[in-house]
C-alpha cells in the first residue's frame, strides 16, 4: 500500500505525508519479519527528544510497529552495512529503510562488493525531504527549512527498491542554493578560490566525523591514521589539513552518491559537498559518468582503458 503524498504547494510538505509513510514502512517492516523474509531491518526510531530519530536495528514485528519516517530521519543508514560494521549483515538478509540518495550509497557499495542485492530488502522513500542542519523545525517542512541537498533533488522517487512508502511527491521549483554557490565560486579567479578553501579547511579540528558517517569511507586502516611512515599529518594545522580534504575528495570521486552525510555533521560548518560535488561534475564532464545510478564494479577513477585520455601527461 502506497501512502499518497500532499502536493508540494508553495514549497509545503505536510507531516500527514510522512505519517503516511511511516504507517507504509511499518505495515511492511512488520510483514517482512513476520515471514522470516529477513533477520532484521535498519530504520528509525523516535529520538529520545520530541520530533528526532535515531537509526536503529531491530529484529522483533513488536519494534517494527515503533519505526518512524520523518524530517528528522536524516541519517543515510546504508552506513551500517559495510563490512566494517562487522555483524549487522551476519544476522542474515537485512532489511533497510532508504531515502533515494541513500539508495545512490547502496548501489556503489553493491558495486564495491560490500554489498549483495540478494541480502537486502529495500523499503524505499518516495521522499519529500529531510530537515537540513541546523534549519529552523516546524511542523511542515518547507523551503526554508529543507536541507540544501532537498532543492536540487533528482533521486526523490527512488527505483530498484523491494517496495517503496509514499509516492507522488513533487520538489520541482525550489532554488537550488548549492548549486548557485558552487556556480559563484567557479567563477571567482584562482587566487580567490584557493582563498575560499584555505579559510574553510583552516577550521577544520580534524575530528573525522565526515569519515565515519561516509558510506565510502570503510577502510579499516585509514591512510590519514597511518603514522609509520605518516602520509599525513594528523594534527589540525594548515598542510596536514589540506593534505586531509585532498585525500579525502580523491578517494571518492567517482564513488561519492551525494548524501551530503559528511556536511552535515560537520561540527566546523565547512561546505564539503561543494567539493563532492564538483569532483563530480569532472567525472560527468570528463567521463560521462554519474556514481550511484546502478552499481558498477568499478568507477572511471579506478580503472584503465586504452582508450582514456592521456592528453594531460607531459
Ligand atoms: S536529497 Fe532527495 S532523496 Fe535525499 S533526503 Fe532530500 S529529497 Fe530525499
Ligand atoms: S567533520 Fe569537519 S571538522 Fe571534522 S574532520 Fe571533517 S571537515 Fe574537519
Ligand atoms: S563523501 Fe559525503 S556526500 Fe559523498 S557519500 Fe560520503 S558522506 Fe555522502
Amino acid at each position: 500500500m502506497n501512502a499518497k503524498a500532499n502536493k508540494n504547494q508553495g514549497s509545503c510538505i505536510e507531516p500527514s505525508y510522512y505519517q503516511a509513510v511511516t504507517k507504509a514502512i511499518r505495515t511492511q517492516a512488520v510483514q517482512i519479519l513476520k515471514e522470516g523474509t529477513v533477520a532484521g531491518l535498519v530504520g528509525y526510531l523516535p529520538g529520545r527528544r520530541k520530533g528526532t530519530a535515531r537509526p536503529a536495528l531491530i529484529t522483533t514485528p513488536e519494534e517494527a510497529e515503533k519505526l518512524i519516517f520523518s524530517p528528522a530521519c536524516v541519517n543515510n543508514l546504508s552506513v551500517y552495512l559495510t563490512k566494517s560494521k562487522k555483524g549487522v549483515l551476519k544476522q542474515g538478509r537485512i532489511g533497510i529503510v532508504a531515502k533515494g540518495c541513500d539508495m545512490r550509497a547502496l548501489a556503489g557499495l553493491m558495486g564495491e562488493s560490500q554489498i549483495k542485492r540478494e541480502d537486502l530488502f529495500i523499503i524505499a522513500v518516495d521522499c519529500a525531504g529531510v530537515y537540513g542542519s541546523g534549519a529552523e523545525r516546524s511542523e511542515t517542512v518547507t523551503e526554508a527549512n529543507i536541507a540544501r541537498k532537498c532543492l536540487e533533488c533528482s533521486v526523490h522517487h527512488p527505483e530498484g527498491a523491494d517496495f517503496v512508502a509514499g509516492s507522488a511527491t513533487d520538489l520541482s521549483g525550489l532554488t537550488p542554493l548549492e548549486a548557485e554557490e558552487m556556480a559563484r565560486i567557479e567563477a571567482l579567479p584562482q587566487a580567490e578560490r584557493w582563498a575560499f578553501w584555505k579559510e574553510h579547511f583552516s577550521r577544520c579540528i580534524r575530528c573525522m566525523a565526515c569519515r565515519q558517517v561516509c558510506p565510502f569511507c570503510y577502510c579499516e586502516q585509514c591512510l590519514c591514521d597511518k603514522n609509520r611512515p605518516q602520509a599525513v599529518e594528523s594534527s589540525p594545522r594548515p598542510a596536514g589539513n589540506t593534505a586531509w580534504h585532498i585525500v579525502r575528495a580523491m578517494h571518492l570521486a567517482g564513488r561519492c552518491g551525494g548524501c551530503a552525510e559528511c556536511e552535515r555533521v560537520c561540527p566546523m560548518d565547512i561546505p564539503l559537498n561543494l567539493l563532492n560535488r564538483r569532483m563530480a561534475k569532472e567525472l560527468k564532464e570528463l567521463y560521462d559518468y554519474e556514481a550511484g545510478l546502478a552499481p558498477a564494479e568499478k568507477g572511471p577513477l579506478t580503472q584503465y582503458r586504452e582508450d582514456d585520455d592521456q592528453s594531460f601527461i607531459k
